[in-house]
């Protein structure tokens, strides 16, 4: 068989050529023109001897060259490795090293991090976005659309064994050192169309928000690989700012907004001061637990329904969906994709699965289907405590009740114990976005003498609102049990987030935990 990623955006061109894209900084992108410039890309990749099963590194940030780059990679049938936008040097240089990668491409406003991590991994690298002339350390920096005009573009895409990777996506490494998952084609494409039949309902006429990073599973999925599937376009937004989304949203007639709980709570508070709002059809939230509260304003300010998913890198992203057309269920996520099973297993067993099988039993989530990753890249190990006879083992605590509706409460390794007794900041960040000063907030262990951990808030102002800290304390002591209120409110500017937008609660706890 033959099944490659490369397809969505060279079939997509060669059926809708004339139909857009991408909006970028005033222009459009067509379908045609994106994949002439993609197979330039690729033959000059191709030149460099990237063929069948090279490693293609990247780090590019969410601007046209970055589906060039990636689909010139996969379709050569290379293996592309996006890199985090936030890496430094000694982290980029790890990715490299880990992935295997024969090349680098970095957009010239990374080089300062990119090229050192280069240079010291001995990977070539290669820049684009880069004025010609650009030097480092004296020495001329090899510019892709240069190679681009000198080399033979390709005609087709690479057949690929369905099996084949694709990508090698590195988590984030909340855990310790970062590994890099890695997706088959016949995964990622499974999944688009999981997403597309069953669950997102995206249109060729339709215009996605496009600000979630791409080298992220989220973004890179149900941004970039659905809205290209179905030949919809895509307004590119390179770094998050709330009131440049919302501006561009109206300008492009924006209809689909998908993003992270945080960029909810910041589009909300844009939207008091925007002078004319998007008319959108509905928005996706995923990466972390949406608020009720979170999801109640956007629906009343944007008068769109909001389908909240649940999933991680290493199910391709998607294991759980609020399906459009099926009624909302505030406060779960879902129902598994077609063909992907969910489960509860004992958190506390660790070498083998060990389900809960009463409907709604707290415990593990766990998953099995085609979404899964094929494994952590020469990590066996790990892949092994992790993926144990084709059930993964997700970290996250939860529930699936007998209509495989699943909540999730918490990740495992969030939950603060305090006195003996398990808080789970999820549930007290709901609480705290319903305060009405109060935009987002986000809960986080401390160690303490006596109670082992005490419960800390950070929180954020809503927009021309002022916070009082000790009133915040008073109004969570009433609405939760003693236990569970945050003891310690501080108030912040904005919270310490992820190129992806999720909160680190780690720089919190570093902050406020001495
Ligand atoms: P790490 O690298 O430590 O795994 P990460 O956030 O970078 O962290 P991702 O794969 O991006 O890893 O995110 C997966 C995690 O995001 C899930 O394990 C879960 O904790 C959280 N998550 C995703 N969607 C939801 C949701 N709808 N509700 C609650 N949590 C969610």
């Amino acid at each position: 068989g033959t099944l490659s990623i490369a397809a969505i955006l060279a079939e997509t061109a060669r059926r809708r050529p004339d139909a857009p894209a991408l909006h970028f900084m005033g222009h459009t992108v067509k379908y045609g023109d994106l994949w002439d410039q993609t197979r330039a890309y690729a033959g000059a990749l191709a030149a460099r001897g990237i063929g069948h099963g090279s490693r293609v590194a990247m780090i590019v940030p969410n601007v046209p060259d970055f589906p060039r780059v990636y689909y010139a990679a996969l379709a050569l049938g290379a293996v592309v490795v996006p890199v985090h936008l936030l890496f430094k040097a000694d982290e980029i240089q790890f990715v490299l090293q880990d992935s295997g990668a024969d090349v680098l491409v970095a957009a010239a406003p990374l080089l300062a991090e990119a090229a050192p991590a280069a240079a010291r991994a001995g990977v070539p690298l290669v820049t684009v976005l880069a004025p010609e002339g650009l030097e480092i350390g004296g020495a001329p920096v090899a510019r892709l659309e240069a190679e681009a005009a000198q080399a033979e573009p390709i005609e087709r895409y690479a057949p690929m064994n369905p099996l084949a990777a694709a990508t090698v996506l590195y988590t984030s490494g909340t855990t310790g050192t970062p590994k890099g998952a890695v997706g088959s084609h016949l995964a990622m494409v499974e999944q688009i169309h999981c997403a597309l039949i069953d669950a997102f309902d995206v249109r060729p006429d339709d215009v996605l928000y496009g600000g979630l990073p791409f080298f992220h599973s989220f973004g890179q999925m149900a941004v970039l690989n659905i809205a290209f599937r179905r030949g919809a376009s895509i307004i590119l937004l390179p770094k998050f700012d709330p009131d440049e989304a919302l501006a561009l949203l109206v300008k492009h007639g924006g209809t689909l907004f998908t993003a992270v709980p945080t960029n909810f709570a910041q589009i909300i508070e844009a939207a008091k001061r925007a002078p004319e709002l998007p008319s959108l059809r509905y928005a996706v939230s995923g990466g972390a637990a949406l608020p009720a509260a979170l999801l109640e304003a956007f629906e009343a300010t944007f008068g769109a329904e909001v389908h909240e998913g649940y999933g991680l890198t290493e199910t391709s992203p998607v294991a759980t969906f609020n399906n459009i057309g099926e009624p909302i269920r505030p406060g779960t996520v879902g129902t598994p994709y077609w063909g992907v099973d969910v489960a509860v297993a004992d958190p506390d067993v660790e070498d083998r699965i060990e389900f809960l099988t009463e409907p709604g039993a707290l415990g593990e989530i766990v998953v099995r289907g085609h979404n899964i990753m094929k494994g952590y890249l020469g990590r066996s190990d790990a892949t092994a405590r992790t993926v144990i006879g084709g059930w993964f083992r997700t970290g996250d605590l939860g529930t699936v009740d007998a209509d495989l509706v699943t909540t999730i409460v918490d990740r495992k390794k969030d939950m603060i114990i305090r006195n003996g007794y398990n808080v789970y900041p999820t549930e007290v960040e709901a609480v705290l976005a319903r305060h009405p000063a109060v935009s987002m907030g986000a809960v986080f262990g401390v160690p303490h003498e006596t109670h082992g951990q005490e419960v800390h808030a950070a929180v954020v102002a809503a927009e021309g609102q002022a916070v009082d800290a000790a009133e915040v304390v008073a109004y969570m002591k009433e609405k939760v049990a003693a236990y569970k209120y945050p003891r310690v409110v501080h108030v912040v500017e904005a919270l310490p987030l992820g190129a992806s937008g999720k909160v680190l609660k780690r720089e919190l706890q570093q902050t406020y935990g001495s």
